[in-house]
């Protein structure tokens, strides 16, 4: 007997080929089974979508089943991948616009692509054994030493949340102790229900060796070594599959990740959190662009699993998602829960903003803000200075010709790294030794023009050379960013440094903004913040505002050690339009003023979340060509219907027009109708799929299209 299976694999993006390919078994495969299917000359892991035995899939003639090509292998020693999760994958291509077998195939570890069978059977049984060891290691009920009493506003968040279905967010102060609320939450359903699940993202892989070990030393005592485990792309191949196993069978009841673990195989999921929901790395910036925190509100409800996003400066998206009833407004279907109160940590720091008009031209350290790290300095504690510019200066240029340090391939200026002397392009990686003299003119006198975190680390360096620390020694300035942290570990051993009270002066990206528990720090400085003001990406107020919120939360997390060092924590802003509502609401930590301010505009303005957009952007060799594509695709959605209630924009270069030698070009999609804008892309797809082959489409690289974009 031959049955027809029709299987999702991954096809070549935008290719003729089909989401799902058909092929022949000799006995019906239940939906979700993985195979091994020949495509071409290749074998490939598959998913089994449909298959003739469901009432969902047209019968073929017996005669065309033995047409089809056999499929090579089932890898049924492996449960089939469950319904919850193939729906979440099949709206995720929906929506995101991309193939199924794309998604599908990308939601499973690199490692299952290559095993045979056979393999995956060893594996399994390995897998088994070890648990069984594992089992037998558990030490029974912790004796719930170092488990705080919940404060009283944490006790009713829990109530809250236990009491109702919706999406909650969790609007909280930094160092609030919305942590300990995950933990707690997840303790309850683990006790109440012996195979539930809980899944717990968070934005950034070095934000996660903290929260782990924390779930680890809550967790491992009563639930087994095996039943919290990790996944993220700073693992190896065999510990995310082995990660992603655990969570399949239901062993790992506890699973954290970052975005890419919204797509875990978890049959038992009960609860979902996300935690600084507001954070843009929850996007995925390419191939499917995915929004990892929306995806895990649609999944929630799917598979009725408890929803909490968590943050201290949410998207507006969900504070407008959250707003309470008012009027004839019924209000957000979020539910929002405050937890204002910081708990054993300091009042939340003084903002100082420093008037950058008052102080003399190119002043890059203003007077007051140096004697206030050098007092710190003197007491032992720590300051953070950030500058969200990484290399020595952003460009290099004679003073003779005015040539600047161009990249040649792209419409960017390339970094001046002083540690290697190399002229790097930030955006297609060109590097090239810093040339002795003017490439133009020959002058011997080429010279840094602007600042980056490396020049701030020599200056502060060169600053702070008198000023000597409580026992004497002489200060220590350290730099994070992505250019120390690049080989393995170091950022580990970097933010130990911090940690142990090694490091006096911390100089960093945002990369030291977020998250990190430092205890020592009381004063945060940020350098030259304005730029996000005046952007023309209307998210970009936003995103600093949240940064320097985040950043202010890094100072004086320590009650105690500021009482004992008789100290005030500090947030430090030096701008030039002190007078800004943004600094104005900041100064106050006021979130809510801002975000109501800001949802305000975007109101008037009709953008996110009052409209839904998209962005269709194509790459070709010239901006002409990139751009009669966009304008052939905007021709042919004229007739498309309900293409009345979505408005199309002209195709415009991005703001970094030519990356690598390949112009870039976009054109805004937006309509106050999520449903509207979804029909359009769907019918648009296939147009823009048969353009590519039409003159209109000749010299495009690429296109994609980007649904709900974080930047325009
Ligand atoms: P957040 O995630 O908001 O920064 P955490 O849960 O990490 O908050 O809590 C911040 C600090 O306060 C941690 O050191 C944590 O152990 C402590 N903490 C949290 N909740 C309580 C509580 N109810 N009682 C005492 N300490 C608490
Ligand atoms: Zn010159
Ligand atoms: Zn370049």
């Amino acid at each position: 007997m031959n049955w027809r299976v029709d299987v999702a694999v991954h096809t070549p993006a935008h290719s003729a080929l089909g989401d799902l390919l058909s092929y022949r078994h000799d006995a019906a495969l239940p939906k979700g089974t993985l195979v091994r299917v020949p495509l071409g000359r290749r074998e490939v892991l598959g998913v089994v979508w449909r298959s003739e035995a469901d009432a969902d899939a047209a019968a073929p003639a017996s005669g065309e089943a033995l047409a089809l090509k056999p499929i090579g292998a089932a890898l049924d020693t492996l449960a089939p991948l469950g319904e919850g999760w193939r729906d979440l994958v099949a709206f995720a291509a929906r929506y995101y616009q991309r193939s199924l077998g794309e998604i599908a195939l990308s939601a499973l570890p690199p490692q299952l692509r290559d095993l045979t069978g056979v393999q995956l059977a060893r594996r399994l049984k390995r897998r088994a054994s070890l648990e069984a060891a594992a089992d037998t290691e558990t030490t029974g009920p912790a004796d719930g030493t170092g488990i705080p009493a919940l404060t009283p506003e944490q006790h009713t968040a829990m109530a809250e949340i236990n009491a109702a279905t919706v999406p909650f967010l969790l609007f909280v102060s930094t160092g609030s102790g919305k942590t300990e609320v995950y933990l707690r939450c997840v303790a309850e359903l683990l006790e109440r229900d012996p195979t539930a699940q809980a899944l717990v993202m968070v934005p950034e892989i070095n934000l996660t060796p903290q929260l782990e070990a924390r779930f680890r030393a809550r967790f491992e005592t009563d639930f087994g070594a095996g039943a919290v485990v990790s996944l993220h792309s700073g693992m190896t191949n065999p510990q995310r599959l082995a990660s992603w196993l655990a969570a399949h069978s239901g062993t790992a009841r506890i699973v954290l990740g970052t975005r890419m673990a919204v797509f875990a195989s978890m049959p038992a999921l009960r609860l979902i959190v996300v935690d600084e929901e507001h954070d843009p790395s929850y996007k995925q910036q390419e191939g499917a662009r995915y929004s990892a925190r929306d995806l895990a509100v649609w999944r929630g409800r799917r598979e009725g699993a408890k929803v909490v996003l968590g943050s201290a400066t949410p998207s507006l998206e969900s504070w407008y998602r959250s707003r309470p009833a008012e009027g004839a407004d019924p209000g957000g279907n979020y539910l929002r829960l405050a937890m204002p109160s910081r708990v054993g940590a300091g009042a939340l720091p003084t903002v100082r903003t420093v008037d950058m008009n008052l102080q003399p031209a190119r002043t890059v350290l203003s007077g007051a803000l140096l004697d206030a790290i050098g007092q710190r300095i003197a007491r032992g504690e720590q300051s953070m200075v950030f500058l969200n510019r990484r290399g020595y200066a952003p460009v290099l240029a004679c003073g003779d010709c005015g040539w600047k340090s161009e990249c040649p391939h792209c419409s960017a200026f390339r970094v001046f790294h002083k540690i290697d002397r190399t002229l790097r392009c930030h955006h297609c990686g060109f590097a090239e030794r810093v040339p002795r003299a003017c490439p133009a003119c020959g002058n011997l006198d080429i010279a840094p023009v602007g600042r980056g975190t490396e020049r701030l680390e020599e200056h502060l360096g060169e600053l702070f050379a008198g000023v000597t620390r409580p026992d004497g020694s002489v200060v220590r300035i350290a730099r994070i960013d992505a250019d120390s942290t690049r080989a393995q570990g170091a950022l580990q051993s970097q933010l130990a440094a911090v940690h142990a009270g090694d490091v006096d002066v911390l100089v960093g990206t945002q990369m030291i903004a977020k998250g990190h528990d430092f205890r020592r720090i009381t004063l945060v400085a940020a350098i030259n913040p304005d730029g996000a003001l005046f952007s023309s990406d209307f998210r970009a107020p936003e995103r600093l505002f949240s940064l320097l919120m985040q950043s202010a939360g890094r100072a004086g997390r320590d009650a105690a050690y500021l009482a004992a060092q008789d100290a005030t924590a500090e947030m430090w802003i030096q701008t030039h339009h002190p007078q800004h509502p943004l600094f104005a609401a900041l100064r106050r930590h006021d979130y809510t003023a801002f975000a109501e301010q800001e949802l305000a505009d975007r109101r008037a303005a009709g953008m996110p979340p009052f409209a839904f957009q998209a962005l269709l952007r194509a790459d070709a060799r010239t901006q002409e060509a990139a751009q009669a594509f966009l304008n052939a695709a905007d021709q042919r959605a004229v007739s498309l219907p309900g293409t009345e209630r979505v408005t199309r924009y002209p195709a415009v270069p991005l703001a970094i027009q030519r990356v690598a030698n390949v112009e870039r070009a976009q054109m805004l999609i937006e309509s106050p109708s999520r449903a509207a804008l979804q029909q359009l892309l769907a019918q648009w797809q296939p147009l823009l799929q048969a353009l590519r082959r039409e003159p209109e489409g000749k010299g495009v690289i690429r296109w994609l299209v980007d649904v709900d974009p974080h930047s325009i």
